[in-house]
């Protein structure tokens, strides 16, 4: 590496630290009776995050397909100390279920604190074969719903000064082989959002916009599809989730979880060859 790039590693380095140290902090209090809806949270980190707004003691509506998931969920959240936990079985493959969900949670709860976009459909971990209805399928559910779901929960964001957190991936940054399909739904979640941040910003909305950028997390899912092909470290869905909150509650733009995804972000423009050498070995391929 030379030496110019060294001193630019080193100055994002020191820039890191002083954006990290510089981060308003978190008052779990803030969130006592805020009105959240949670998105994907039968399981993994969307169940996560249920169960740490409820100890918050905030007001849930979280959503999935699976109702009797959904229930038990829900009876833990209220076991935890949520205020509320009402649940809402959705399917977001379908044009309509989006904004149901967004009317159900505004009607239950009053209104809307905070959305936290965070389904994802199922895809396989493989090489792409031309499925290119799963394609579509996948971009209806991972994408279009969050876009519809945005449009129909703004003007009550807008009214209490809330906060849309969408959960995107480092796979929404970086194209990675075997998740085609998922990667591009992440990329197009990225931009859409980065550029409904800026529109905003630019008209001072009240609405804040976080875009939650994760690394390899522990959850059942993610696990299966990569067991036996690749050693890359997983991370705790609970402190995913956690962090996920803490980032919306303070209305930060952006997370990186876990921290190094943002040095492994830049890494791909400044160090494109290794980055994509590193990328390609990382995974038990053999054509
Ligand atoms: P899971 O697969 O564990 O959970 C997905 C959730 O989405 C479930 O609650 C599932 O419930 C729901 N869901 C699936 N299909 C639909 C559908 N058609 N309509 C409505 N809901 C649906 O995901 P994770 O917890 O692992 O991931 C959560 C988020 O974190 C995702 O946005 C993912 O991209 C992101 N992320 C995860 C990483 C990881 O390694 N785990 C890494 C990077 C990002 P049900 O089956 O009941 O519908």
């Amino acid at each position: 590496m030379g030496t110019l790039k060294k001193v630019l590693l080193a100055s994002l380095c020191v820039a890191f630290v002083a954006v990290k140290w510089s981060a308003p902090s978190f008052d779990s209090e803030s969130l006592r009776g805020a009105r959240v809806l949670v998105t994907g949270a039968s399981t993994g980190i969307g169940e996560q995050m249920a169960y740490h707004y409820a100890r918050f003691g905030a007001q849930i509506v979280i959503t999935a397909r699976r109702e009797k998931v959904l229930q038990q969920v829900a009876e833990k959240c209220q076991s935890l100390g949520a205020q509320k936990a009402l649940y809402i079985a959705a399917d977001m493959a379908s044009v309509s279920d989006p904004d149901q969900v967004v009317d159900f949670a505004v009607e239950k709860l009053g209104g809307l604190d905070y959305m936290v976009l965070n389904h994802i459909g199922p895809s396989p971990f493989r090489m792409w074969d031309g499925d290119v209805e799963h394609t579509r399928w996948l971009m209806q559910v991972n994408f279009f719903s969050y876009v519809h779901m945005a449009w129909k929960a703004l003007a009550s964001l807008e009214q209490s000064k809330g906060s849309l957190v969408i959960v995107s991936s480092l796979l929404g940054k970086m194209a990675s082989p075997f998740v085609a399909p998922y990667t591009s739904t992440k990329f197009a979640l990225n931009g859409f959002f980065g550029a409904l941040h800026h529109e905003l910003a630019m008209k001072k909305s009240n609405v804040s916009i976080s875009i939650c950028t994760l690394g390899l997390i522990d959850t059942e899912a993610a696990m299966d599809k990569v067991k036996g092909v690749t050693n890359i470290p997983a991370y705790p869905a609970t402190d995913a989730a956690l962090n996920i909150i803490k980032t919306g509650a303070t209305r930060q733009t952006d997370l990186y979880y876990p921290w190094f995804t943002q040095l492994v972000t830049l890494s791909k423009d400044w160090l494109p060859s290794l980055t994509n050498y590193i990328i390609q070995n990382s995974y038990n391929y053999s054509p």
